[in-house]
């Protein structure tokens, strides 16, 4: 071999073990999150029916719906992660016993949301939808105990690796003179990887949203004009950020987190322009790097378009723009094409 053959050899296999390594880190960090999830939430919603704050048949259908979406992350990974790897042997026997199809339709069926989306829906059952610092401190709770440690080299935390969280909650309301809606809360699109986020939008899209808030987040990608709502639709975003450990005798390393208000992007204020937002939007034109409906605030905004059908019934749309059906179609072939790469069976 010569050397200039060797030269070009090496780089590559260098290039292919570091990708490999850092496959094999990611992994191992989803196993991590995912058998957290499980436990934390498990815990979480077996005490709810226990003091009867949530109903049986109801914290049985949140725990089979976490799995679902759990055990789907896993399959679409790569390398792909069984629901095995992920609990001990004891916990998948009971899993097995009390919820037997979650361990077979996640090969065949899609979930409707990631597994944050459906905590959320459990935090805001049981807090109520007016008192928001609750829903926030919550959710709080919850993430300090599904905390994945993030070690430096010396072996101290520097942060959290758990992949599963959202970080941002959002939750919005219609208020005019005459009345006003209950408050919809809504996270942003928690898991990692962009080929996965894909796949949640789009099955979000095509299933999952009202509608109108599938066809605003379509639209903003087709860059046409989007949907306006009603006036007098209120929405608040809150980003969820780490305070950095003080390493101080006292402290335990770990860090906390804490919701701090933040302003639409624009990808928001291009899919929702007629929207209140508090707070206002900032001013400044730096474009937002996620994709369109990666936002808390299209959740959100589905679930108040839903209940509420007298707003939904008074969104407007331009008759020039394509329709709903045309932009799905787009989406259904990107979603058909994502899944064909994975071990799912389309
Ligand atoms: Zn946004």
């Amino acid at each position: 071999m010569s050397a200039q053959h060797r030269g070009w050899v090496r780089p590559s296999v260098k290039k292919m073990e570091m990708f490999m390594a850092l496959e094999k880190k990611n992994r191992a960090i989803l196993v991590k999150s995912s058998k957290i999830f499980i436990e934390k939430s498990l815990h979480f919603i077996s005490s709810l029916m226990k003091y009867k704050k949530l109903a049986s048949q109801q914290g049985q259908s949140y725990m089979q719906e976490i799995l679902h979406s759990i055990f789907f992350l896993g399959l679409i990974n790569r390398p792909r992660i069984n629901p095995e790897d992920v609990l001990n042997e004891e916990l998948a026997l009971k899993l097995r016993q009390k919820f037997p199809d979650a361990f077979q339709i996640y090969r065949t069926k899609l979930p409707s949301r990631p597994p944050y989306s459906i905590l959320l829906d459990v935090v805001v059952e049981i807090t109520g939808d007016q008192d928001v610092p609750a829903v926030q401190k919550k959710l709080l709770d919850l993430n300090a105990k599904m905390h994945v440690p993030k070690l430096r080299e010396d072996g101290t935390v520097c942060g959290n690796d758990f992949t599963l969280a959202s970080t941002v909650v959002s939750y919005c309301y219609f208020s005019d003179s005459q009345q006003k809606t209950k408050n919809y809360f809504g996270v942003s699109v928690a898991c990692k990887g962009g080929f996965q986020r894909s796949i949640f939008i789009d099955q979000a899209c095509i299933t999952t949203w009202n509608r109108n808030v599938a066809f605003a987040v379509c639209l903003a990608d087709s860059e046409s004009k989007s949907i306006q709502l009603p006036k007098s639709v209120f929405s608040a975003a809150f980003h969820m950020l780490n305070n950095l450990p003080q390493r101080t005798a006292s402290n335990s390393n770990t860090p906390t987190q804490r919701y701090y208000s933040k302003p639409p992007c624009l990808k928001c204020l291009k899919i929702f322009p007629n929207v209140v937002f508090l707070p206002p939007p900032e001013n400044n034109d730096t474009p937002a790097y996620w994709m369109s409906g990666n936002c808390a605030e299209c959740e959100a905004i589905s679930k108040l378009l839903n209940a509420e059908s007298w707003v939904n019934d008074r969104v407007e749309f331009d008759p020039t723009v394509p329709t709903l059906e045309e932009l799905l179609h787009e989406r259904k072939e990107r979603l058909y094409q994502n899944l064909r790469k994975t071990p799912f069976e389309v």
